[in-house]
């Protein structure tokens, strides 16, 4: 009888330890450990799997910086721009890819359509979630034809990689990471550790062959299916797959990325035959209405890198039971009680007795604070009925003594402004120096330094 061995693992971080722990050490959460079966004792080292596949094994020797070679190996450039710009202008050989998301939004979809946009290159699509007559139909609908796409049902890693020795991809795309099994390891698919050691298995074979692999991976909003989080620090590139099912725009964002920047993003739209990269995000986001109605105003945000104009929503009405309601999609709880706060205390607005409902249109998560001047006016308007001209935008953060604070990059959210016919941009003061140099814009750029003043200017 061989001897099973076990150990804990941390299901918030994958810190492992060979006794349970109440406390992580490592990411400080309580009762997260769950142990998990490591081995057996018996059926090793006889499977074919990549831990005995080396086709050049690397030679290790120390090397002085400057004989170093600095050409930049070509990257594979996808059909798709966003996809491109996330990942630093295309995929790099060797590179393995983490694409994080909440089940059914459209990860599969995505990397099924980019793939298949690909005829040149050598793609092999595992997938363990979907038969092939699944993704066949899938297919179809993207309606893309390619004779170098392969389609692989599979769970198992070393049947994978057999396969792979047999058709020598030059793309990888793993569909999802939680459905892997190694039978190096004895727990079940989906456990911490199988999908360590599925991810650490692909790895290996993505460095040693030079060849990318893209691995899917699930993420719920409550975080208890184990997964994405503890790959984060094996991969090159960590992307997060984001949006609300029941709107069409999704967003892809970088979060890791070591070959370029993280502060990029990819935004989509889906439609009936795939996902439509979006290069002109702000102009869909708007919806142009033929009257005006209350409680809207437009925020001159940046989203990493780009300038994004987006509409803040928010609906007031005369709370009904005792506590008054807080209810907010795509932006921040606390921060809109604060703004509450703000403008009750500042100019006397009786929020407490009312219900406050805000909404940021086309399903985004916003994080940046310069939203802040677009939500106090949308709360204002809906507060006093009257509209916002639609022909205003605004970019400022609101500090807790009601000062507007200034925004960076404010030349290029007034650019953007510019670009999509706005008439006048609200800013801080304290942005002086980025709007002095704005000022051969045909938009008129009005500098304000309190929120009274922009009431004042508003109503
Ligand atoms: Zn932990």
């Amino acid at each position: 009888m061989s001897k099973i061995k076990t150990a804990f693992f941390c299901s918030n971080c994958g810190y492992e330890s060979t006794k349970w722990l109440g406390k992580c050490p490592s990411c400080n959460q309580w009762n997260t450990f769950i142990e998990e079966v490591l081995d057996k004792g018996n059926n090793k080292a006889d499977s074919n799997d990549w831990k005995n596949y080396t086709p050049n094994p690397r030679k290790s020797k120390t090397i002085a910086l400057s004989h170093v070679s600095s050409i930049e190996e070509e990257r594979l450039v996808t059909a798709d721009a966003e996809l491109n710009r996330v990942l630093g202008s295309g995929i790099v050989p060797g590179s393995i890819v983490l694409v994080a998301g909440e089940p059914g939004i459209g990860k599969s979809t995505l990397f099924l359509q980019s793939a298949l946009q690909m005829p040149q290159v050598v793609t092999l699509y595992i997938s363990g979630e979907e038969s092939e007559q699944q993704i066949k139909m899938r297919a179809d609908r993207l309606g893309i034809q390619n004779e170098n796409f392969y389609l692989l049902t599979e769970a198992s890693t070393q049947v994978i990689f057999q396969e792979i020795k047999k058709l020598k991809p030059q793309l990888v795309v793993v569909d999802s990471v939680q459905t892997l099994h190694s039978n190096f390891i004895e727990s079940s698919p989906g456990s911490i550790s199988q999908i360590r050691e599925c991810a650490a298995e692909f790895q290996r074979f993505a460095k040693e062959t030079n060849t990318p692999v893209f691995l899917i991976g699930h993420i719920t909003k409550d975080g208890n299916i184990a997964g994405p989080k503890i790959l984060e620090h094996m991969v090159d590139t960590v992307l997060q797959f984001e949006g609300d099912r029941n709107y069409t725009y999704r967003i892809l964002r970088t979060l890791k990325n070591r070959f370029g920047s993280t502060a990029e993003l990819g935004i989509y739209e889906m439609i009936s035959s795939g996902m439509r990269p979006v290069s002109n995000p702000s102009e869909i986001l708007i919806t142009h209405k033929e009257d005006q109605l209350s409680g809207g105003a437009i925020a001159a945000t940046m989203e990493g890198l780009r300038p994004l104009l987006i509409e803040v929503q928010a609906l007031v009405t005369p709370s009904v039971y005792g506590t008054p309601q807080r209810t907010v999609s795509g932006f921040d709880l606390r921060r809109l009680q604060l703004l509450l706060a703000v403008l009750e205390k500042r100019g006397g607005f009786q929020f407490g007795l009312k219900d406050v409902f805000l909404n940021i249109a086309g399903g985004l998560k916003v994080e940046d604070p310069s939203t802040d001047l677009a939500v106090i006016c949308a709360l204002l308007s809906s507060y006093e009925d009257v509209p916002v001209s639609q022909h205003i935008c605004f970019a400022g953060e609101v500090g807790l003594n009601g000062e507007i604070r200034a925004v960076n990059r404010v030349e290029q959210r007034i650019a953007e402004a510019e670009k999509l016919g706005f008439e006048k941009i609200v800013v801080s003061r304290y942005n002086k120096k980025g709007w002095d140099s704005a000022k051969g814009f045909n938009i008129e750029v009005v500098p304000l330094g309190k929120v009274e003043e922009v009431y004042q200017m508003l109503f």
